[in-house]
């Protein structure tokens, strides 16, 4: 690893950011935690931390002697000054002396004691960063040293590779005594430029943000050095079938396998979304024969178990043409992980006082938001977590009252043969997951080249699953109601499908758009944080294509709006049959094609799902001269009824929106004009000519498509989107 430190940036950043509450101490501070925070071998998604002890004015405009230490919520990768909030040092300081001190008291203290009360929450680690002496202390999760530090003898690995350069702090939770002990051993030998907390990461620090930060790359370079003298074919191969089925197919069975059920609402369900990760180191760790030992040897550092949970769920190698056993397999790999995550929370949660809590006879995946939970993630200024969930267990504050069960659901699936995947209820949450599992399997590679992988005791993982600090990272923020739902728009970069994809999103779900217009759906998606798919919906082999990579980005698909149409026109006895196939090839077929392959999906995931077809009045209420258009969107009509009729009995719902006169995509403006010119009318009359005198918009529409999406009960129905109007109602 080479130190990215250089002179002109340093310099740079402290122009862009000096100021009067911005010195240059903090803002060289910003500059190399961006350099540690951009590097996943460092850290990721939030871990790790950063402090500078400078002096700073207060509101009232007296300067005062601060450390400005990482807020929670805040990424070192792109930190602000606004994230590094600053706290009074001196009293910080003589925290060191007392015995105790229980986490809510030293987050109380840490948030009473900053410059700025609207601040962020300081680091759970800002002790240590208060107590050691130096003005820039750098703290991360490395990789490579974490090789050397998850290993049954990492004491004497680490001294013997660093000798005098670094301290060794045994392992304690992160909080005060976790400060305290790496003061004394600091205390012990001032000389060492850093510490390596065993099963946990590395500190470094120094007197300048340039030394810090380069000791900090030296200790971790040291550590890759080591870990590249060590054995080069890490793991003996496993025997694997000869061929091994493809995400495409295999992300659907085990989306499937690891939702879970609603038992108070027969066909909901809580999904998860997923995101792929096959690489040859991910390879090379999942195709290992000894996969079962050191994939199931826990985390590479407690922060990880938040996101990661301790385990991954191991599935055998799918085999093509045999997922429906494989299935079978893997839905009984996902109930006994359940089952022995119930158990763990139980033996680890005893000694609570509150019988209404989970049981393995009480399971309840949707538990209520934790009490007094923070979500500092989402809101960098919220308040800490308050006092009520106490440490179970271990130091402080051991006399617990309870804590609630978090859903016992993977979210790390190892696959040999294929990868791994990572779960979480959005697509980032998954991501999150994916890369920390990616992390983490470099950490077990390195160990295990030099040794054997060895993370924490259950006890030990238990305590930081539940840690009340911990909790709070993930937020407490109401779910939306398509949460860890994915959805497909076809047609997805016209005006219908672009607001419908839109609508679904500000309801929770994933998006996916198909689009003929490669560049527009591109473009729609990238803006809605969504996959843009170019694919004409009449070409078979393109549409399968995208389904496929739909169920590899997101790792399956719950809701399809089949909406992509054109209308063709002419007096139905008078066209020539090109025509109207051509209408019926987009019109009808690509809807049977759309709904075939969502079904196909579906019925991989087994936790049923929605088909919603766009048809157009024209289906109930044909035009003059609109056979070509009428006749074809008919025949959708009785297709959704059909899907409704054939599926119901899994829970897969079909139904249709029957919208008319909606400016954009279909109806150009010179259609409007001409339209309201041939009945004498303004274009305003037209466009409300209906029942209610209003214009219908495609947002209207969309509104529709979004409540047919939570609508759990109907199916085989049509929702009309037109204003109103008599002779396009069914009889
Ligand atoms: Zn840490």
């Amino acid at each position: 690893m080479r130190s990215l430190w250089s002179d002109s940036d340093a310099e740079a950043t402290v122009a862009r950011y000096y100021g009067a509450s911005i010195g240059r101490d903090l803002a060289l501070r910003v500059y190399t935690s961006r350099l540690l925070g951009g590097d996943p071998r460092l850290v990721l998604h939030g871990g790790g931390n950063v402090s500078v002890k400078t002096v700073l004015p207060d509101l009232m405009g007296d300067p005062v002697e601060v450390l400005c230490v990482k807020g929670s919520g805040w990424d070192m990768g792109d930190i602000e000054p606004a994230g590094l909030p600053a706290v009074r040092l001196a009293p910080l300081r003589r925290l060191r002396w007392r015995d105790a001190l229980s986490d809510e008291d030293m987050v109380r203290l840490q948030r009473a004691n900053l410059i700025d009360p609207g601040a962020p929450t300081p680091s759970v680690e800002t002790l240590l960063h208060a107590f050691l002496p130096h003005k820039f202390v750098d703290h991360t999760h490395a990789t490579a040293v974490l090789s050397l530090a998850d290993q049954p003898d990492a004491a004497e690995r680490v001294a013997d590779l660093y000798g005098k350069r670094v301290g060794i702090v045994p392992y304690i939770m992160p909080g005060f005594l976790l400060a305290k002990k790496a003061a004394e051993i600091y205390e012990a030998d001032p000389a060492v430029e850093g510490l390596v907390l065993l099963k946990h990461g590395v500190f470094s620090f120094g007197d300048s943000a340039r030394e810090a930060y380069e000791r900090m790359i030296a200790i971790v370079s040291a550590a890759e050095e080591r870990l590249s003298r060590g054995r080069r074919r890490v793991f003996a191969a496993a025997k694997l079938p000869a061929e091994v089925a493809g995400a495409a197919e295999v992300a659907p069975v085990l989306r499937g396998v690891s939702a879970l059920a609603d038992p108070a609402a027969p066909g909901l369900y809580k999904r998860f979304v997923l995101d792929f990760r096959g690489g040859p180191e991910v390879r090379n760790f999942v195709d290992g024969a000894d996969l079962q030992r050191y994939g199931l040897a826990g985390v590479a550092t407690p922060d990880h178990t938040i996101r990661t949970k301790n385990f991954p769920l191991i599935v055998p190698a799918p085999e093509p043409g045999r997922l429906d056993a494989f299935a079978a397999t893997a839905r009984v790999a996902v109930e006994r992980f359940i089952a022995e995550y119930h158990a763990y929370f139980a033996r680890h949660n005893a000694g609570s006082a509150d019988p209404t809590l989970a049981s393995p006879a009480n399971p309840h995946p949707f538990p209520p938001p934790l009490a007094g939970e923070g979500d500092p993630g989402a809101r960098p200024n919220n308040p800490p977590p308050q006092a009520g969930e106490g440490r179970v267990g271990v130091g402080a504050g051991g006399a617990g009252r309870g804590k609630r069960e978090l859903d016992p659901a993977p979210r790390v699936i190892l696959v040999p043969g294929l990868g791994l995947f990572g779960l979480g209820r959005s697509a980032r949450d998954a991501a999150v997951a994916a890369d920390l599992a990616e992390s983490w399997v470099a950490t077990v590679t390195g160990a295990e080249a030099i040794g054997t992988f060895e993370s924490l005791s259950p006890a030990e993982l238990f305590e930081m699953e539940y840690w009340s600090l911990e909790q709070a990272k993930l937020g407490s923020a109401a779910e939306k109601p398509l949460a860890g739902q994915v959805a497909l728009i076809t047609g997805g970069a016209g005006t219908i499908g672009l607001a419908t994809a839109r609508a679904l999103k500000n309801a929770g779900a994933e998006i996916a758009l198909i689009d003929r217009d490669g560049a527009g759906v591109e473009g729609a998606a990238a803006k809605l944080g969504g996959l843009g798919l170019a694919a004409d919906v009449t070409d078979t082999a393109a549409l399968r294509a995208a389904f496929d990579r739909v169920a590899v980005r997101f790792g399956g698909l719950d809701i399809v709006v089949s909406n992509a149409g054109a209308a063709w026109q002419g007096r139905i006895g008078e066209i020539d049959d090109k025509t109207l196939r051509d209408s019926f090839e987009l019109n009808f077929f690509a809807h049977q094609s759309v709904a075939r392959n969502a079904v196909r999906i579906m019925l991989a995931q087994g936790t049923g799902g929605c088909l919603l077809f766009n048809v157009s009045k024209q289906a109930l209420n044909p035009g003059v001269d609109f056979g070509p258009y009428g006749v074809p969107k008919a025949a959708t009509l009785a297709l959704m009824r059909q899907y409704a009729l054939d599926y119901g009995a899994i829970g897969i719902r079909a139904n249709a929106v029957n919208a008319d006169r909606i400016r954009g995509g279909l109806l150009t403006p010179e259609m409007i004009a001409a339209r309201a010119r041939a009945r004498g009318v303004g274009e305003t009359e037209y466009m409300g000519g209906n029942l209610l005198r209003r214009e219908v918009t495609a947002g209207d529409v969309a509104q529709a498509f979004v409540e047919l999406a939570l609508a759990r009960t109907t199916t085989g129905g049509i929702a009309t989107v037109d204003g109103g109007n008599i002779a396009a109602a069914p009889r």
